[in-house]
């Protein structure tokens, strides 16, 4: 029995396997090339490439495959998501863009005001516009309910004061979901708030982060004196935490993240067998090769697990530990794949071993060797971003030993 066997029930009206060769032509047809070697060549991806995407996806209807059909979503099964997941990667099509489908989104659905829901979903689901996350802040990372940016109510709006960090994608987006303060009484978490902030709003200021891969990827977000409408606060004043906790769940939950990895494990065996073409079965290259079905051995157990917990997500059954030791998992994979694949792209990457900027033509840019160190070094983050390793084992011993 195999692991989509043994976690869902097919339906019995559903050809999976017409639906699969469906996938695949239309990826094949619609994905434009020069996107897919950006993917393949692990590129960094910005809203221009994740838009293209999601625009195309959004005219066949595929565009959010979590989603329930009357929000615009697919109405998928399990086998379903997974197979878009799957063939998405092994034909190098880019990731879906998570902040608004997978983070922001189902909050909206879940605790949003019909008109919220009627404001902000469908243009998720069309890509038009672009969401960031502000919950850290310097000071408030893995201990979140220590967060200090305040938002004081004034009419029927708040004035907002504070700093976030670690920021992806600000630059580019439209609209920053964030956790503020607006009670100091009682508990931490009994005081924060969710707000919608339109990142045009007047008193706000972005800046890079600069990080060891040289990716613009982080950022700052300074506020001061920003107002916005009572009307873009999700929930009740004070009840940001719920929402704050319904959206790490599934944020530690990401369907997309097996399959590319496999696909990493797959490109990773294709560097190998080239170097054993070029130089022969060296030890080096026969200890790679070790390295990497024990790295493969893990992709499959990542595969059970994940497809276990969409199942239970589906079911409204999904326990936190679960999607936090597949996130403590992936994390950890990610960075043992990605170190394997860097000692065998770095020894040839050598005279150029720290990043360089792109050459103005650009020719620079498919260089396989280069994206591997800059993934190597990107994947460093993995084990942080999201929570760390230490806060996903944390979470695991209170949901299993109420610790
Ligand atoms: C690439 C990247 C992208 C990110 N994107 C975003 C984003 O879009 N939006 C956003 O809001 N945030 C984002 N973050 C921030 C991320 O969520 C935090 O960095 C993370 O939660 C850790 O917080 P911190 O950096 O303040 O470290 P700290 O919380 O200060 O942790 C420092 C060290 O102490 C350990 N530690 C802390 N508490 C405990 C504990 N209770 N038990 C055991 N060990 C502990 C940690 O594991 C870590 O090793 C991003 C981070 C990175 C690196």
């Amino acid at each position: 029995m195999n692991a989509i066997e043994s976690v869902s029930q097919d339906r019995a009206d559903i050809d999976y396997e017409a639906f699969r060769q469906e996938l695949v032509e239309f990826m094949q047809t619609h994905c434009p090339g020069a996107l897919r070697e950006k993917v393949r060549s692990n590129q960094k991806l910005g809203r221009a490439e994740f838009s293209q995407w999601q625009q195309i996806l959004h005219r066949r209807g595929w565009s959010a495959p979590g989603w329930p059909v009357e929000r615009g979503g697919t109405g998928w099964d399990l086998q379903q998501r997974y197979l878009f997941e799957q063939v998405s990667a092994e034909l190098d099509c880019p990731p879906l863009y998570h902040h608004g489908l997978g983070h922001i989104g189902p909050v909206i659905m879940h605790f949003g005001t019909p008109e919220q829901q009627a404001r902000f979903l469908p243009r998720i689901v069309d890509g038009s516009e672009w969401w960031c996350q502000g919950y850290s802040e310097p000071g408030a990372g893995s201990d979140l309910a220590s967060l200090r940016t305040s938002a004081v109510l004034q009419g029927d709006e708040y004035v907002i004061n504070g700093q976030k960090t670690w920021t992806s994608h600000a630059h580019e987006a439209d609209i920053m979901y964030t956790l503020v303060r607006t009670s100091n009484e009682g508990r931490k978490q009994a005081g924060i708030t969710l707000l919608l902030v339109p990142l045009n709003t007047p008193g706000i200021e972005i800046r890079p982060i600069h990080t060891i891969d040289q990716w613009h990827h982080v950022n700052e977000v300074f506020l001061n004196d920003v107002r916005v409408p009572v009307s873009h606060r999700i929930g009740e004043d004070g009840g940001g935490w719920a929402c704050a906790k319904f959206l790490l769940d599934r944020e530690r939950l990401s369907p997309a993240t097996v399959p590319r990895l496999l696909r990493q494990l797959e490109q990773v065996e294709d560097l190998i067998r080239e170097r054993i073409r070029q130089q022969g079965a060296t030890p080096s290259l026969h200890a790679a090769m070790g390295r990497l079905f024990l790295a493969q051995a893990s992709a499959q157990g990542a595969k059970e697990m994940l497809l276990s917990a969409i199942h239970e997500e589906m079911n409204g059954t999904l326990r936190s530990s679960k999607s936090s030791a597949l996130k403590l998992h992936c994390s950890e994979l990610s960075q043992q794949i990605s170190s394997l694949a860097y000692d065998l792209a770095a020894p040839h990457y050598a005279p150029r071993l720290l990043p360089q900027p792109p050459t103005a033509d650009g020719s620079d840019e498919l260089d396989i060797e280069r994206q591997l160190v800059h993934t190597y070094l990107f994947y460093r983050s993995r084990t942080i971003a999201g929570g760390t390793s230490e806060v996903q084992k944390n979470v695991i011993a209170r949901d299993l030993f109420g610790a």
